[in-house]
């Protein structure tokens, strides 16, 4: 067994309850996960335990896998073990991973929706929109899938190799945000506080998304402002 230093530990802790204190993962729902380097070349998989609420998770929730995902310690980790060893072994940059059911965000994971429509230039400016991308796309020469807001990975099963498969494929092409189609929303960065900042902006997106449909008619904004959004960027 790898030595794990505290600090990840409680670093895992701490973005776990950020999360269920935001509403993101009700019950036993959503995992969370955290690469620690163990050797120069490796690292081991900090990941949630099977079962647990993420309010509630404590250092002995913590499942320790390798690369190749066998447990390295006596905690039964996650059912989406196979999701979150995918995502990493596709995207070397990606450090953190959290998982989660919130129900807004969910909302449009169940109706096969993507987020991709130009209402929020702060959204545009991180996650891009339909129109922005394929612009872009026509700009440059470049198939830039990561600016097309965030994308749904069809439907598989829970736990399978399938959705381990199908959503991973989304962050190879880029996207650090997938929503999974009937079942919720996943996001990796280089770490957990960057990968809580984009669910969280999210979740913002999927609210705000509702209440204004609720009071009346959305505007979105047009192709113009949405190029100049993102030149932002520079
Ligand atoms: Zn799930």
């Amino acid at each position: 067994m790898p030595k794990i230093s505290k600090k990840a530990a409680q670093e895992i802790l701490y973005w776990a309850k950020r999360a269920y204190g935001a509403k993101m993962v009700p019950g036993t729902s959503g995992n969370i996960s955290l690469l620690c380097p163990v050797t120069k070349t490796d690292s081991a998989m900090l990941l949630s335990a099977s079962g647990v609420c993420l309010g509630d998770m404590e250092a002995r929730d913590i499942a320790v896998l390798n690369s190749e995902g066998k447990v390295l310690n006596n905690v039964k980790p996650s059912s989406e073990k196979l999701m979150h060893l995918e995502i990493y072994k596709k995207r070397p940059d990606i450090k953190a991973i959290i998982h989660i059911h919130c129900p807004y965000a969910t909302s449009f994971a169940v109706c096969h929706k993507e987020m991709n429509e130009p209402i929020l230039p702060e959204f545009i400016y991180n996650f891009g929109t339909a129109q922005a991308g394929a612009a872009i796309d026509n700009a440059t020469n470049i198939d830039n899938k990561a600016l097309r807001g965030i994308p749904s990975a069809k439907y598989a099963l829970p736990s399978s190799i399938e959705l381990a498969q199908e959503v991973s494929e989304y962050f190879k092409a880029g996207n650090n945000a997938v929503l999974m189609e009937n079942h919720g929303l996943v996001a990796g960065a280089p770490t957990l506080k960057a990968a809580f900042y984009i669910l969280e902006s999210i979740q913002a997106y999927a609210k705000t998304y509702f209440a204004a449909k609720f009071l009346g008619e959305i505007h979105t904004l047009n192709e113009e402002e949405v190029l100049k959004i993102k030149n932002l960027k520079g």
